[in-house]
């Protein structure tokens, strides 16, 4: 199992006595180069915020076409500091997908606003545009969409419909960093751009996160508020004007991230050739849903962070975590991504239910994320394949 997996993931520990290794549905691929640099950062004397994270953001920052780019303590600060820098607050209100993860409508009420949601679609599981412009209200002040599983959103109709109303746009680009739209990498175009570090995302720093900005102005607003809101005056003394909290990387994070951006197109190149094997190999009866693959023709704009399926449910006799159990048995790590977010007990409480949002409820309900990470072998995802074909053979109703 991954070390990292973290508590809110289904990825459990493996069993002992296989004779194959456990195959988790993530792992991060951390290099000795960066372990060494890691250690040279902890006898440095310095091992919070410093001249890595500097070197990091700066390499973000080129990665990015030029666009300042900053660090943050996870992607869900950064989504919590982006809603503040696009002045999002209170009586706003702000359109998200239902199909995501938890951080984004948890952010928006943070901030005092109200998330609104719109469904998504089925295949590609991203925002469904058609939606998001009837849910547009004079209270509308942006737009979150979240790039699904590493596939960018239709990038020119997200900006058409916020350029028409004059919102804000914060891309929950955790999924994707190195994807790319028309052959334009996320990040070098557009509004506010989040991206996450997580060990499960495309590279790691431990935890962490990132926000690409379009101003100077914003990238000052930024740092203050990334820092207990601190401003250094010309004296040398320090005044706060908000009540802010602390959301920064230490250095010891941002090497790690400085080995793993290095590394970056060559660890997407290896997921996108192991999709490629699944969309190929994987032939199950009942079928699975598969997932969309990248917009014709530009089968590099996707980072393939996670090749997801929905289960067949109705034409099996087995549930979902029954089948989850069963890959687990085989030595096989599965993983849900994501709960429908009208449907929790959170959103519930603001008056959603059961049917707000068909296709996200479906996904929620049957989703499941076969193992996918750079370092694993194209014998590894046959052997997913295999697994996954024999359990729906055995349970087909
Ligand atoms: C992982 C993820 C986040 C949160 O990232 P953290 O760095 O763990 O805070 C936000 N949005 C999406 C779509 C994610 O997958």
């Amino acid at each position: 199992m991954t070390a990292n997996a973290p508590l809110h993931t289904v990825n459990p520990a493996p069993s002992t006595g296989g004779v194959r290794s456990y195959l988790p549905f993530a792992r991060p691929t951390i290099d000795e180069e960066t372990i060494a640099g890691v250690a040279e950062v902890l006898r440095s004397g310095w091992i919070t915020s410093g001249p890595n994270v500097l070197k990091f953001e700066q390499a973000l920052s080129e990665y990015h076409g030029g666009r300042p780019t900053r660090v943050a303590a996870s992607a869900t600060a950064a989504l919590e500091l982006a809603l503040h820098v696009a002045g999002v607050g209170p009586g706003a209100e702000v359109i998200t997908s239902a199909m995501s993860f938890f951080a984004a409508p948890n952010m928006i009420l943070k901030v005092g606003a109200k998330p609104v949601f719109v469904d998504c679609d089925l295949v590609t599981r991203n925002i469904d545009f058609d939606q998001v412009e009837a849910a547009i209200t004079p209270r509308t002040k942006a737009i979150m969409p979240t790039h699904f599983a590493g596939l960018p959103v239709d990038i020119e109709r997200l900006y058409a419909i916020a350029k028409n109303y004059g919102l804000r746009v914060i891309e929950d680009a955790a999924l994707a960093i190195g994807s790319r739209w028309r052959g334009r990498r996320i990040g070098t175009f557009g509004d506010l751009v989040v991206f996450s570090f997580h060990p499960n995302k495309n590279m790691t720093t431990i935890e962490g996160g990132a926000l690409v900005m379009g101003t100077e102005a914003e990238v000052k607003l930024f740092e203050k508020l990334r820092f207990h809101g601190i401003v250094r005056l010309p004296d040398a003394s320090r005044d706060v004007d908000v009540a802010s909290g602390k959301f920064n990387l230490p250095d010891v994070n941002a090497r790690i991230g400085l080995g793993q951006l290095a590394r970056l197109e060559e660890f997407n190149a290896a997921r996108r050739t192991l999709a490629a094997r699944y969309f190929a190999n994987l032939r199950t009866d009942p079928q699975c849903l598969l997932p969309a693959h990248a917009h014709a023709g530009e089968e590099e704009g996707h980072s393939w962070n996670m090749f997801c399926v929905l289960l067949p449910l109705e034409r099996l006799d087995i549930t979902r975590k029954q089948f989850i159990d069963a890959l687990h048995a085989r030595g096989i790590g599965i993983g849900i991504s994501y709960e429908a977010l009208h449907l929790t007990t959170l959103c519930r409480g603001l008056g959603h239910r059961e049917g707000g949002f068909p296709n996200a409820e479906r996904i929620g309900r049957q989703t499941v994320t076969l193992p996918l990470f750079p370092a694993m072998t194209a014998g590894d995802v046959d052997r997913v394949c295999e697994a996954v074909a024999d359990v729906l053979r055995n349970a087909k109703r």
